[in-house]
């Protein structure tokens, strides 16, 4: 195990959910979220995929779960829409990541598993601009952090 090293891991979306998602034709953002939770319990992409679930979601609306301890956990596919930034019709052409925590507490693991994740996917599809969920819905505290600040954007 590497100095800072995280993992990454898959969180299985059923196949027949999978099915049912739109694919993502146009990418332009990355964007940031937080669970709005600081419960250890909540720290999974399963409860979250119950929350969103429960909202009618058809499964978890993000592509990235950011664990606390900075793991990785791949969510929807990259090339499929996500349900999590409805303002100005943003999940027609974002990727959405979530970091498990509220109110500004994430940790260093979590702001280094997403710079690499940023890192990563512009390598793949090219300079997106990243942002805050916040910076599109003005009645959002999401992700209660100024995303330019905290990234190499
Ligand atoms: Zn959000």
């Amino acid at each position: 195990m590497g100095f800072f090293s995280s993992s990454r891991k898959q969180f299985k979306i059923p196949k027949e959910d999978l099915a049912k998602l739109a694919e993502l034709t146009k990418l332009n953002y990355i964007i940031i979220h937080c669970s709005d939770s600081l419960v250890p319990a909540h720290d999974n992409p399963k409860v979250v995929d119950k929350w969103h679930r429960a909202r009618g979601f058809t499964c978890i609306g993000y592509h990235k779960f950011v664990s606390r301890d900075g793991t990785e956990w791949k969510c929807r596919p990259l090339d499929k829409k996500g349900s999590h930034c409805r303002a100005k019709g943003r999940n027609n052409d974002s990727i959405g990541i979530c970091m498990h925590g509220a109110r500004g507490d994430f940790t260093k693991a979590q702001y280094k598993t997403v710079q690499k994740i940023i890192y990563r996917i512009q390598k793949k599809y090219g300079k997106l601009i990243i942002k805050g969920h916040r910076d599109f819905d003005k009645g959002k505290e999401c992700p209660t952090i100024e995303v330019k600040d905290k990234f190499n954007v």
